[in-house]
């Protein structure tokens, strides 16, 4: 089975450019707004949207790349559009804004790698090539794919917080066994666990006090930062000095963030791996969504749900470069059923225990394994899952020492 790949490889710039990459985001800005004006100017007059054709035919850029710029459009176009789309349902959406800084693209062969540096040319008459080193791992990692047919279809300069970041998008295509469809793991995503998995033998539970902790941290600050701006005259000087460290504090926090989920989602998926799981089943957001709008702190969950969804788009993209398809399944009331009889019950402490037919497990677990036979009966019609003799949930737990989630040992790896 042939299988694209994507790779992203992303560091910071080195601080020498940022004069520069200042001056470029703000032709960026300009070229997005420019754009957006003449769009909006074009459809009074005529009546009718204008093409894309015709606005890259006049709004040029002489310090951009014409592809950088033919990409800003192609965002432009795609902000509209769903604008447009929105619009139909909702009368008060809002269009696109101007924007005073916008990131910089370059596509497929803008884009060149040579002598450990990436090269990304601007506008022919400018005659200028920005010259990015990539650090020693990143640069092995990069020509470790380019020497595999690998490409590199993207990369952008982007803002972040207070420093500019180079984000490379890779595309490998490669040939693989495909994993067994018929071996499934259900994986329930929560609050207090990122993951609690069921394969149908056994139940893990992927710790996560130290993402929770980091993420709770980011909020605080998140607030510190609005509470401690309002006390101070917008643009004044200690109102700008207070942002800049907030923001870069904030900005460190969630690249720890991003890591752990990096490292959570790659040791499930070394977890799949080894066990030949092909289909792992997810369960529905909407469910998350529900439980969050009841809860009391509203922003919170709103933002945890936010992070969920970030969470899911790391572990997608990481299965899907495994070949192993990812399912979602309705996971309505998945963590008050009972496994064994269907009797629904609301559970009062950590553990799960029946009243109608007295089967008792750890509480944590039930969601995950109710996912996996909602699953199981839906693809085989009836399905009988043997669940008096589980054992208790096991904990993969977080070694900073070992750079991740360390997997328990598996009962049978070769399974
Ligand atoms: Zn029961």
């Amino acid at each position: 089975m042939q299988i694209t790949r994507f790779h992203i490889i992303t560091q910071k710039i080195p601080t020498k450019y940022y004069p520069l990459l200042n001056e470029l985001q703000l032709e960026a800005g300009k070229i997005w707004s420019d754009s957006l004006n003449l769009f909006f100017e074009l459809f009074k007059q005529t009546g009718k949207a204008p093409k894309k054709s015709q606005i890259q035919k006049l709004v040029k850029s002489s310090l951009l790349h014409s592809q950088t710029t033919q990409a800003i459009q192609d965002r432009l176009f795609g902000a509209l559009k769903s604008y447009f789309k929105n619009k139909k349902q909702n009368p008060s959406a809002k269009p696109p804004k101007p924007r005073k800084f916008y990131n910089l693209i370059w596509k497929n062969q803008a884009i060149r790698y040579k002598n450990g540096k990436i090269l990304l040319p601007l506008s022919r008459k400018s005659g200028i090539t920005l010259s990015i080193p990539l650090r020693k791992r990143k640069r092995e990692y990069l020509e470790e794919l380019l020497s595999s047919r690998a490409k590199i279809r993207q990369a952008e300069i982007v803002f972040k917080g207070f420093e500019y970041r180079l984000i490379l998008l890779v595309k490998e295509t490669v040939e693989i066994s495909p994993p067994d469809r018929n071996k499934v793991v259900a994986l329930d995503l929560g609050e207090i666990h990122p993951f609690v998995s069921f394969d149908g033998e056994e139940v893990l539970i992927w710790n996560g006090r130290l993402l929770r902790s980091y993420k709770q941290l980011r909020l605080k600050l998140i607030a510190l930062k609005q509470k401690l701006l309002a006390r101070k005259q917008k643009g004044s000087r200690r109102w700008k000095k207070i942002k800049r460290s907030l923001d870069r504090q904030i900005v460190k926090v969630g690249r720890k963030i991003e890591d752990l989920e990096h490292k959570l989602t790659r040791a499930f998926v070394k977890y799949c791996k080894a066990k030949g799981i092909g289909t792992v089943v997810i369960g529905k957001l909407k469910g998350i969504r529900e439980r969050a709008k009841y809860g009391k702190n509203a922003n919170q969950k709103i933002h945890l749900m936010w992070r969920f969804n970030k969470l899911l788009q790391k572990l997608g993209y990481k299965l899907e470069n495994e070949g192993i398809v990812v399912v979602k399944e309705d996971e309505s009331y998945t963590t008050q059923l009972c496994p064994k009889c269907g009797n629904r019950h609301k559970p009062k402490n950590r553990n799960y225990v029946c009243p109608a037919c007295g089967f008792s497990y750890h509480r944590d677990g039930v969601g995950a394994i109710n996912l996996f036979r909602r699953f199981m009966e839906k693809v085989s019609g009836s399905f009988n899952l043997p669940v008096d003799g589980l054992t208790r949930p096991r904990g993969v737990k977080y070694s900073p020492s070992s750079s991740g989630w360390v997997l328990p040992t598996l009962r049978n790896p070769l399974l």
